[in-house]
């Protein structure tokens, strides 16, 4: 990942997505936001208990740095339901979204995924000029999302899964995912992601997922950072409990 100082704000950024001039991306790490403990302190969500009017301005941060017009989020439900936002659509900005993935082929439309130890997956279709952000938990791992997400960017914009770029953001990693309820919670075809000490890697259950969905090892790049292990950079859940959310952006300038 590189990783980017824009007048103090730090984000990451995939080197594979990062060469594209046509869109803007970032992951934003926790640091330089205005919200105290427990989330302190660039929290973008409204839904942690963190004081609204702070949010406010964290996510006014986002916008100031990636100088994007609009900044869609979602209600992010650990399900598969994906918003569309195309150019053909009458598009409701105003609306109250709910999805836990977004494609989008509209300039300056600046998505954005809400993680603590979720993974956060951009993609970039650069023959379409089409971006999708995913929210993929174990729960969005385990209906497949990243694969359904492909699959309408196939069917609604014609993009073809080998033209497509992806970038898999920090999120808990093999070295912290344990399950040990995962008989109950992880169905058997996927077990083989797990270790003997009931760790699993759903970095390799999505790259999997991605190349199953027709993508080219040659366009995944995975970040491999684990947000449990970097307390200090993201936040994590699974580390903390009450705590904040960071962004992974991505739009089409
Ligand atoms: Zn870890």
């Amino acid at each position: 990942m590189l990783l980017n100082d824009k007048n103090g704000i730090l984000f990451f950024q995939f080197p594979n997505l990062a060469g594209f001039s046509e869109i803007q991306h970032g992951i934003f790490t926790r640091k330089c936001g205005y919200s105290k403990e427990p989330y302190k302190s660039l929290n973008v969500s409204f839904e942690v208990g963190d004081h609204p009017g702070i949010v406010e301005q964290n996510r006014d941060i986002l916008c100031r740095c990636i100088k994007g017009k609009e900044f869609v989020y979602a209600k992010q439900k650990h399900a598969t339901q994906i918003i569309i936002l195309a150019k053909n659509d009458k598009v409701h900005s105003n609306a109250p979204f709910a999805g836990d993935a977004m494609i989008t082929d509209v300039l300056s439309k600046y998505l954005v995924i809400q993680v603590a130890d979720c993974q956060s997956l951009l993609l970039y279709d650069p023959a379409r000029h089409v971006v999708a952000n995913i929210h993929s938990g174990w729960r969005g791992s385990i209906k497949n999302i990243i694969g359904k997400t492909i699959e309408k960017m196939e069917k609604k914009f014609g993009c073809r899964p080998k033209n497509i770029i992806a970038g898999i953001g920090p999120s808990l990693g093999p070295c912290c995912a344990e399950f040990v309820n995962y008989k109950k919670e992880i169905p058997f075809n996927l077990w083989k992601y797990k270790n003997n000490d009931n760790l699993f890697d759903f970095w390799a259950l999505s790259r999997d997922q991605l190349l199953d969905a027709g993508l080219l090892i040659k366009n995944i790049h995975s970040s491999n950072i684990c947000t449990k292990c970097n307390t200090d950079l993201f936040f994590s859940f699974r580390g903390e409990g009450t705590t904040g959310r960071f962004a992974a952006v991505i739009g089409l300038k």
